[in-house]
């Protein structure tokens, strides 16, 4: 007669669900995330850069307002008597919560959003005449390249 051994348990928790602090998670590598602006922050960051300097032949552009008045400060200071430019708003290439709300939505492809995202690149070049200063290079940087390569690598 055995005596002691009864049906194994399962390990408590193994079964629960986990943490739902981490409940949003990254449609492209599966990076969870707490907060969906985090979130949306992260999808972001995987389109080409939506924000550009004003000045005609300066080819800084970026994916933060506050990356953009620093830009100011620091390169054309000269020009602004060293002031933040206002409305950094303004200074958009293309809407990239428009396009990270459709992809949430399952609406596009991450793929369909970065072409959709570069032709409107390609279309605000010619409007502000950023052809020549932007020209093999509508990403808006090399961190950005290696990105790209990331989301085909899917
Ligand atoms: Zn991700
Ligand atoms: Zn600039």
């Amino acid at each position: 007669m055995q005596v002691g051994h009864g049906p194994p348990q399962p390990a408590p928790g193994l079964d629960a669900a986990p943490a739902n602090t981490l409940q949003h998670s990254c449609h492209i590598c599966g990076r969870p995330f707490g907060r969906i602006q985090e979130r949306n922050r992260h999808l972001r960051a995987f389109l080409p850069h939506w924000i550009y300097c004003a000045f005609p032949q300066c080819p800084f552009r970026c994916d933060r307002h506050d990356l953009l008045a620093t830009h100011w400060r620091e390169e054309h200071s000269h020009a602004n008597g060293g002031q933040a430019p206002q409305q950094l708003e303004r200074y958009q290439i293309y809407d990239s919560n428009r396009l990270v709300t459709r992809i949430i939505s399952g609406d596009i492809t991450m793929e369909d959003a970065i072409v959709d995202a570069l032709s409107e690149v390609e279309k605000r070049a010619q409007e502000l005449g950023k052809q020549g200063v932007w020209a093999g290079n509508l990403w808006g940087g090399p961190s950005r390249r290696s990105q790209r390569a990331h989301v085909f690598e899917q």
